[in-house]
């Protein structure tokens, strides 16, 4: 039995009426940014244009009502990631900027030369730069965890260089090449017990699986609402309370206030000294939208529709000769991501082969030069689903690499 009523789900989104070239579109990037449905596109018409007016400094009703529903979008962030107040959610402008705001608000403040900031080798540039750019100024060092051969995080390379001079351990939730989920409760426990804090980029994991913030106990985590069907321009930190305190601001400007004089100024309460400038009002009312329809799917079925479709295309994929999948083999810990390179074609030919016969995917380096540099290849393709997707988007997919295949084969007359 589905998980979830793909049909249901596709009627709810409007790109899917749309013919490519006179095909149907099978949409296998949900991993860069996902499509969103009906429910979000109109909640977002809708208030723009009869309840949008700045927010936190109106006395009239157009910005208490706006106001009303930024706020709401920050307690249904905090009830969708188990956060035990709203407080503890800072809205972004997505998860590069929550990234940056931890690795320069925390990491700035409290690192000094001789600490450790620790990473994995797979982590997506948002996770990667900020964090090279405060070693830089800080004098912090930065060691890295590699996947081991089976593309899995490598506990035991991580427990080696775990001691008390690691800081920081910041690690993706779920990597958006190779699929890969680190252990991270493991990873929690024992950063925590060495002093560290935990930073997740939840980029990809928080779509797809969900997270109990309070559960899983890290100090910090990051997502942007475009990758969970919400717009662009808008996502979310979320901090335990006592991290956002030791946490400076990144930015300063108008609402991140208590009072300024010509020379000086005191921060407003957390979360707004951590918002500064005009926030993404009508994005907020589109997170709000795409969360309650994930709630309404329910993050159990999204997590078992996602598992359900990676094994069907890992399995026909394991049919294609020439066909090699860069991620781990044990399902158990890996999503819904598949990156692959046919043959000696350079992923840039085939997802644009791919692209004619309606199937789309992403190829490059993906925002992971290091990994993909130690994978040895210049790029991969990458195939990823959501809600939407369903098995026939699958078999395009094969059916495009067959034709991709067969234009690549050294047997082809030209
Ligand atoms: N982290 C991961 C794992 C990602 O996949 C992405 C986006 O692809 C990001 C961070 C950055 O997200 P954004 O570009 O929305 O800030």
């Amino acid at each position: 039995m589905p998980s979830l009523d793909t049909a249901a789900i596709r009627s709810d989104f409007p790109v899917f009426e749309r013919l490519i070239g006179g095909k149907q579109i099978h949409f296998l990037d949900s991993g860069a940014s996902s499509q969103k449905p009906s429910q979000v596109l109109d909640a977002m018409t809708e208030f723009a244009a009869h309840h949008y007016a700045n927010v936190h400094r109106g006395a009239y009703t157009l910005s208490l009502e706006a106001t009303t529903e930024f706020e709401r979008c920050r307690s249904s962030v905090a009830r969708f990631i188990g956060a035990t107040s709203p407080n503890e959610v800072v809205l972004t402008r997505g998860a590069t900027t929550a990234l940056n705001q931890i690795a320069f608000g925390w990491g700035g403040e409290h690192l000094r030369a001789g600490d450790k900031i620790l990473l994995t080798t797979f982590e997506h540039h948002a996770n990667l730069i900020p964090w090279q750019m405060v070693a830089r100024r800080t004098g912090a060092q930065l060691d890295f965890v590699p996947f081991n051969e089976d593309y899995q995080f490598d506990i035991d390379v991580f427990e080696a260089k775990l001691d008390t001079d690691v800081k920081v351990v910041a690690v993706t939730g779920m990597s958006n090449v190779l699929g890969t989920l680190p252990p991270l409760r493991q990873i929690v426990e024992q950063s925590h017990s060495v002093g560290a804090i935990v930073v997740v980029d939840g980029a990809q994991l928080v779509p797809h699986l969900g997270v109990d913030v309070t559960d899983l106990g890290a100090d910090f985590v990051a997502v942007s609402a475009h990758k969970m069907l919400g717009p662009t321009g808008i996502g979310f930190l979320w901090g335990r309370m006592d991290r956002l305190e030791e946490m400076e601001p990144f930015e300063g400007g108008g609402e991140m206030i208590a009072d300024v004089t010509l020379e000086s100024a005191t921060w407003a309460q957390i979360p707004h000294r951590f918002e500064a400038g005009t926030p993404a009002i009508i994005e907020s009312v589109g997170l709000t939208a795409a969360i309650e329809y994930l709630e309404a799917l329910g993050m159990d079925a999204v997590a078992a529709h996602d598992a359900e479709l990676t094994a069907y295309a890992l399995g026909r994929l394991a049919d294609v000769p020439d066909l090699t999948v860069y991620g781990p083999s044990d399902l158990s810990k890996r999503g819904g991501v598949i990156s692959f390179t046919l043959g000696d074609a350079h992923p840039h030919d085939l997802a644009t082969i791919l692209d004619s016969e309606g199937v789309s995917v992403r190829a490059g380096h993906h925002c992971a030069k290091p990994l993909v540099r130690a994978l040895g290849v210049p790029a991969t393709a990458r195939a990823s689903f959501y809600v939407y997707n369903t098995t026939d988007d699958v078999d395009a997919l094969l059916d495009g690499l067959s034709v991709a295949a067969d234009i690549f084969s050294p047997s082809r007359v030209v």
